[in-house]
C-alpha cells in the first residue's frame, strides 16, 4: 500500500518503508551511508514546472535562487526546464556556467560583489545585475567602462516592510543590509543620463524568505510599482521588474499560498504595463524536494531529558540551530516502537546542535536510520566542516534510478591546501 505523507514531495512509505519515488531510501543508505541528502528529481521538476504555469501568461524569467541548493545535478535538471538563476558570488557564477544556463537568464544580487565578481558577470553576458548600493553602482560603471561593454542594471530597492518570518531571513526592512532606500533609489533613476556604461531600467525587490502569506508580498510589490509609476512618469523607462523569491513552504502545519494563489494576485497588476518579469524562487522549488538521513547512535537520559544522539550535526544542516527550523522527523523503517519524548541531537560540541526541541518520536533501535523532511533548501549549501567534520554525500533519484551527485568529503579533502610552515618544523 502507498500512502504519501505529503502530496507536496514523492517521499512516501511503501510496505512500511520509505521510498523516494521508485526506490527504497534504505538501499540508497546501505550503499552511501549517513549521513547523506537526497533528492527527488520529480518533486524539484514539478514545483519548478508549477511555477512557471502559474505565470505562464506572462512568460518570466524564473531564476532559481542558487544559494538554496547548488548542486550540479539539481542544477542540471532546472536548466532542462529552462531555469536560469539567481546568483549571489563568482562561485555561483561559474556553476551556472557549468551547467549550460544562458547568460540571459542570470541575474546578481548581493550588497558586496567584488571588481574581479563583476568583471566575469560582465564577460559571461548576463541579464543584468541587481545593484543594492551607490557605490555598487558606480563600481560596475566604472568597470563595464573599462570593459568597453554597456550593462542592464535593475536597482533593488528596500521597501521598508517587515515580513512575518524569522528575524534571519527577514531582508526588506530599512534596519536591513538590504538594497537600497526609496529615496535614494529615485534619484539615481533620475540621474540616469550620467551613466554612460550602465543601462538603469530595472527594479527589484525581495522582502524576505519562507513568507507563508500573501500580504507582505503584496505590500511590497505595490510599494515597487508605485515606484515605477512615478518614475514613469518623470520620463524614466522601466523594462525588468523582479519580484524577487520568498514563497513559503510547508514544514510542518503551515499553509502557504500556492503559486496560483500568488499569481492569481501578481498578475492582475501588471496588466497594462510593459513589464517583463523576473522572479527568483529558491526555497519553493527546492524545499521539499530533499530529505536529510541521519543514523541514530543511541539514546541517552540523564534523568531530567532524554536525547536521542544521531550522526549528523548542524554543520550539516544548521536550520533548526540558525532559524529554530522545524523539520519534521520520520523513521525510514515504519516502526512500532514505543514513542518518546526527546531531544534529537548531533554530535558537534555545541549546545545549538540540536535538530529537534521535545520531540515525541518512536524510539528506534540504536543504528537505525532517521530522514529530516523538507532538507532540499539551505541544506547541504549552507553545511560546512565544523568540527573538522566532512561534508556528506548528496543522491539524487529519478523514477527507479539513482546516483551520487555529490560525494562524500574524505579527510584529504578537509586538509588540502593546509601546510605547516617552514618555521614550526
Ligand atoms: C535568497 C534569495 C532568494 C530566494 O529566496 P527563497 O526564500 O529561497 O525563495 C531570492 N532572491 C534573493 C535576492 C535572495 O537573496
Amino acid at each position: 500500500m502507498t500512502r504519501s505523507i505529503h502530496p507536496i514531495h514523492d517521499f512516501h512509505y511503501k510496505s512500511g518503508e520509505l521510498y523516494c519515488e521508485g526506490v527504497k531510501v534504505s538501499s540508497i543508505v546501505k550503499k552511501t551511508g549517513t549521513p547523506v541528502y537526497i533528492y527527488s528529481h520529480n518533486t524539484l521538476v514539478e514545483h519548478f514546472r508549477k511555477i512557471k504555469a502559474a505565470f505562464d501568461e506572462v512568460d518570466p524569467v524564473i531564476c532559481f535562487a542558487m544559494k538554496a541548493n547548488s548542486n550540479l545535478a539539481v542544477l542540471k535538471a532546472l536548466v532542462r526546464e529552462g531555469a536560469g538563476f539567481d546568483i549571489v558570488s563568482g562561485g555561483e557564477l561559474r556553476k551556472a556556467l557549468l551547467v549550460g544556463a544562458e547568460a540571459k537568464k542570470i541575474v546578481y544580487a548581493s550588497v558586496g560583489k567584488t571588481e574581479a565578481e563583476i568583471a566575469d558577470a560582465i564577460r559571461a553576458g548576463i541579464l543584468l545585475f541587481n545593484v543594492e548600493s551607490k557605490p555598487e553602482l558606480m563600481n560596475i560603471e566604472r568597470i563595464a567602462g573599462r570593459m568597453k561593454k554597456t550593462v542592464q542594471v535593475a536597482l533593488r530597492i528596500n521597501p521598508d516592510v517587515e515580513a512575518p518570518t524569522h528575524d534571519k531571513i527577514n531582508t526588506g526592512s530599512l534596519k536591513k543590509k538590504f538594497g537600497i532606500d526609496l529615496s535614494t533609489a529615485r534619484g539615481i533613476f533620475l540621474d540616469h543620463k550620467r551613466f554612460k556604461n550602465i543601462s538603469i531600467n530595472g527594479v527589484h525587490v525581495h522582502i524576505g524568505s519562507q513568507i507563508t502569506e500573501g500580504a507582505p508580498f503584496m505590500k511590497a510589490i505595490r510599494t515597487a510599482l508605485a515606484f515605477i509609476d512615478d518614475l514613469l512618469r518623470d520620463g524614466v523607462q522601466i523594462t525588468y521588474f523582479d519580484i524577487g523569491g520568498g514563497l513559503g513552504i510547508i514544514y510542518s502545519d503551515e499553509k502557504p499560498q500556492t503559486a496560483l494563489e500568488f499569481s492569481n494576485k501578481v498578475l492582475p497588476l501588471l496588466k497594462g504595463r510593459a513589464l517583463r518579469l523576473i522572479m527568483e524562487p529558491g526555497r519553493f522549488i527546492v524545499g521539499n524536494a530533499g530529505i536529510f538521513v541521519t543514523r541514530k547512535l543511541y539514546t541517552k537520559d540523564n534523568g531530567v531529558k532524554k536525547f536521542m544522539i544521531v550522526d549528523g550535526g548542524m554543520n550539516d544542516l544548521v536550520r533548526p540551530s540558525m532559524y529554530g527550523a522545524h523539520h519534521e522527523i520520520i523513521p525510514l523503517e515504519r516502526s512500532e516502537a514505543r514513542k518518546i519524548v526527546c531531544d534529537v541531537v548531533g554530535p558537534i560540541c555545541e549546545s545549538a546542535d540540536v535538530f529537534a526541541h521535545d520531540r515525541k518520536l518512536p524510539d528506534v533501535a540504536d543504528g537505525k536510520c532517521l530522514a529530516l523532511l523538507s532538507a532540499g533548501a539551505y541544506g547541504f549549501s549552507m553545511s560546512s566542516n565544523y568540527n573538522v567534520r566532512p561534508r556528506a554525500a548528496e543522491v539524487m533519484v529519478k523514477g527507479g534510478s539513482w546516483a551520487v551527485v555529490q560525494a562524500r568529503e574524505t579527510f584529504k579533502d578537509l586538509v588540502q591546501g593546509a601546510s605547516i610552515p617552514a618555521f614550526l618544523k
